[in-house]
């Protein structure tokens, strides 16, 4: 039946780009439709992705330093117990507080939210199958909007011939909620999913390994700074089987035996959990993209869109984890506010030069911009800055004296290109280094810039005078 407003927009997916979309529209005075097929909203990001991964992260740093680095700072604790079920259930009341915010949000800026599958009929109407699944047997409803916008995702990735079963065999969002601590995690893919879901698990008992088949982890991350993450990581316990490739895995009563390769010789791993991180396709299945004759990209299998995120059909805009580029909340975020405004007749665009990326391990990795060796291959004589937590006051202060920051400018102009923190917060600090390449910033108006004592800045402030050799407290 169809429902007889035709809206302006119908954004299909109530994730960080859809729900951020929305709110955007109804403050242009759009009159917005949000399609969602689970009952939640929040998309992959606050459900099974950013949040509840960072709630664990969070509990289970509180635990390894309860159970260790306590002591240094004179409290001692006599005994540490895991209740993983209460971990647990905490986790899931930040996700489901989150999501409740979702849907104030969007009730608040008046945006109608309708639960169910969306398919594409035409250019301007979407069917909407109420259960999610689109097989309810419930009459499917019509939604007519002047403009539409794919807001789906992604999904997770299984190797060939090793299908997730759910329990042993899983993608991040089982390993998200294990009941018990497996006792060996083996990991297939070294990004930054499995590293962090490895470091939750890692903290809370389990021996982990990672196998990886290209010669790093982390790969995309400046060479310098990979190589101090990756010896951090295995001080914690971390294994790497780099450069070896996963050929099998069978599943038998407790145990998954993993045949890989390495060095043309094949091997068995035994494991109890099996997590396969090795990337996500984007979510296209069942959205009526081809009839309707949206043209994906032959280069990267996402949705192609133009520079104002329209598709081929010039009606239907897509962003987020659907399109190229990094799939990160706050890249989808920001298109979907970049998509809005150009719906609008504004100039909404996006730097894809200054999105920041981070790990939220122990310490933390965080970079915005171009790395040492991506300078390198595009000829760009340089100059770098780099500086160490050990030499920042606050580190000493809380114990956290691991890593550096790193500042890469340009030669000439002495702009800054790049900035890469391994270290304390770098998951806050990097905002800075955002904010300098957005704003052109050169290192020399970067460190004029005073920066509160004692703090963790304070070590990017001596990263930036280091690139002219001026650090004060660099020995
Ligand atoms: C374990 C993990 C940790 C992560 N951590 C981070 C992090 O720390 N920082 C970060 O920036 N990114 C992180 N990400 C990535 C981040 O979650 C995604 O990049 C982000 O969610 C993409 O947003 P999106 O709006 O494009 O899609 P999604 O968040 O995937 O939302 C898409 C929504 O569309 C809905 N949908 C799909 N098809 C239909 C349909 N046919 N009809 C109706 N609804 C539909 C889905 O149910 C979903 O709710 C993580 C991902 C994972 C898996």
């Amino acid at each position: 039946m169809a429902d007889r407003e035709i809206y302006d927009l119908c954004v299909i997916g109530a994730g960080p780009g859809g729900y951020v979309a929305c709110v955007r529209a109804a403050q242009l005075g759009f009159k917005v439709v949000c399609i969602e097929k689970e009952p939640r909203l929040g998309g992959v990001c606050l459900n099974t992705g950013c949040i509840p991964s960072k709630a664990l992260l969070d509990s289970s740093e509180y635990y390894r330093m309860t159970a260790g680095r306590l002591g240094e700072h004179g409290i001692l604790v006599d005994k540490v117990e895991l209740d993983l079920r209460a971990m647990m259930a905490r986790k899931d009341q930040v996700v489901s507080d989150l999501c409740d915010n979702v849907r104030k949000l969007l009730e608040g800026n008046k945006i109608k939210v309708v639960q169910g599958h969306a398919r594409i009929l035409n250019r301007n109407s979407v069917e909407v199958s109420p259960g999610g699944d689109g097989k309810s047997g419930t009459a499917p409803s019509l939604i007519e909007a002047k403009s539409i916008l794919l807001a789906t995702g992604s999904e997770p990735v299984s190797l060939p011939g090793i299908p997730f079963d759910g329990s042993a065999i899983v993608s991040s969002t089982e390993a998200l909620g294990f009941a018990s601590v497996p006792e060996h995690l083996a990991i297939v893919g070294g990004g930054y999913i499995g590293l962090e879901l490895g470091s939750v698990w890692n903290r809370l008992g389990s021996k982990v390994t990672v196998i990886e088949m290209l010669p790093t982890i982390a790969s995309n991350l400046d060479g310098q700074i990979r190589r101090a993450f990756e010896r951090s990581l295995a001080r914690q316990g971390f294994t790497f089987r780099l450069q070896t490739r996963v050929l099998k895995a069978r599943a038998e009563a407790d145990e998954i035996q993993l045949v890989v390769e390495a060095d043309g010789r094949e091997e068995v791993i035994a494991c109890d959990r099996l997590l396969v991180a090795v990337g996500r396709r984007p979510l296209t299945r069942g959205l009526g993209l081809e009839e309707a004759g949206v043209r994906m990209d032959p280069e990267n299998g996402r949705v192609w869109v133009d520079e104002d995120y329209r598709t081929s059909v010039p009606s239907i805009y897509a962003i987020g984890d659907l399109i190229a580029g990094p799939m990160l909340a706050h890249k989808a975020s920001a298109e979907g506010v970049a998509a809005v405004e150009c719906m609008a007749g504004l100039s909404g665009e996006v730097n894809y030069d200054a999105i920041p990326a981070v790990v939220y391990t122990f310490p933390e990795v965080a970079s915005v911009g171009l790395t040492e060796e991506e300078v390198h291959a595009r000829g760009i004589e340089h100059n770098v800055g780099t500086y160490p937590f050990a030499g920042a006051g606050r580190a000493r202060c809380m114990g956290e004296t691991e890593g550096l920051v790193k500042i890469i400018t340009h030669a000439r102009t002495d702009r800054i290109l790049g900035v890469h923190i391994l270290g304390p917060r770098a998951s806050d600090l990097i905002g800075e280094g955002v904010l300098a390449i957005e704003c052109n910033m050169t290192s020399s108006a970067f460190a004029r810039a005073v920066h509160g004592h004692p703090t963790l800045s304070e070590a990017l402030h001596e990263a930036a005078l280091a690139v002219k050799k001026c650090s004060i407290y660099a020995s």
